[in-house]
């Protein structure tokens, strides 16, 4: 197992440890008020939600854009977007790292994609990897690089409150149907101790002849609680569950500076505990026990041994999504 902070970083951290140890006390306070929160609040939004009219879809087609693995000449990078096509339309869910990294503007350029061909966007939530890098996250701002954007103001659907230029936002603050026949599982919770509270809304789709297909962003709010949303919102049978499940078992993605990111930060734990086997275990199970036929996993948080041990002991039919290609529903 990997240092999650490389020792060239210790004798800093000994030396800082007079400010550092106070403000990770003063901080877990409040990341454990909020783990009290996000859980009520999950557990209430789960409790209030009523049943979604769900066009069943003729199909569902998945294009990704920028995923960590990539197919031959598309570039991997540790951010999301993926784009839904359905005989009713078409959408696409988040933006990864936007315009200040190469592999949405290289991906879609190969795919001949702009926003223009969309009905819409919608963002998982609110974090670099989703909305469009650092200072977009920063200034709460979905930023798309300009060659992708649509001269029509499309709408933007978010799970919390933030600005995206260029298109007509619109707040989910529940379950409902967005665009397409793609509905949204409405705002999840998740406290997290460096991001703090944040909200995550995941994708679902009725597929004729197959059932539920449920796509979350970073999987924050846990793959569970999702689940057990997605069970309030339809009888279906689940057919597929995919995206990103975020378990940085071994190691993380996208490291810089001897420092392994997605290991200390947006886990769901303190810094000082990091993402086990026996969390992973308890997921794989919690899958297994939700019964999907198919599940598409992304590498882009988590690490190669976590998607390693989900191909071998998950029983649906498992593949790990690829930048540049297409899947069908
Ligand atoms: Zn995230
Ligand atoms: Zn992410």
């Amino acid at each position: 197992m990997s240092f999650r902070i490389s020792p060239v970083w210790w004798p800093v951290l000994a030396v800082a440890s007079p400010a550092i140890v106070p403000w990770l006390l003063i901080r877990n306070r409040h990341f454990q008020d909020d783990c009290t929160r996000a859980t009520e609040l999950n557990h209430e939004r789960i409790s209030q939600a009523q049943p979604l009219e769900m066009p069943e879809l003729d199909f569902l087609d998945l294009t990704v854009l920028v995923e960590w693995k990539a197919a031959e000449g598309f570039i991997g990078d540790a951010g999301v977007s993926y784009l839904f096509k359905t005989e009713l339309g078409s959408m696409l869910y988040d933006v990864g790292f936007g315009p200040t990294r190469p592999a949405l503007s290289h991906n879609a350029a190969k795919l001949d994609f702009s926003l223009d061909q969309v009905d819409a966007l919608a963002i998982s939530h609110l974090h670099a990897d989703h909305i469009g890098g650092i200072a977009a996250a920063r200034s709460r701002q979905v930023t798309v690089p300009d060659k992708l954007m649509s001269p029509k103001l499309k709408p933007c659907f978010l799970p919390d409150r933030t600005e995206a230029e260029g298109f007509k936002t619109k707040l989910v603050e529940r379950p409902q149907l967005l665009t397409a026949g793609l509905a949204s599982s409405g705002p999840l919770a998740r406290s997290l101790f460096i991001f703090g509270f944040t909200e995550e809304q995941a994708l679902l789709a009725r597929v004729k002849g197959k059932g539920l297909v449920v796509f979350t962003g970073c999987g924050h709010p846990t793959i569970e609680v999702v689940l057990e949303m997605v069970g309030r919102l339809s009888k279906e049978p689940l057919y597929a569950v995919g995206g990103v499940l975020h378990f940085p078992v071994s190691g993380g993605r996208g490291n810089r500076a001897g420092i392994q990111f997605q290991t200390i930060i947006g886990t769901g734990k303190p810094p000082w505990q990091r993402i086990s086997d026996e969390d992973l275990s308890r997921t794989i199970t919690a899958i297994n026990s939700a019964n999907p036929k198919r599940v598409y996993l992304s590498g882009h948080d988590s690490c190669d041994h976590a998607l390693d041990r989900m191909m071998r002991e998950l029983n649906a039919e498992t593949e790990v999504l690829k930048a540049g290609a297409t899947y069908r529903f």
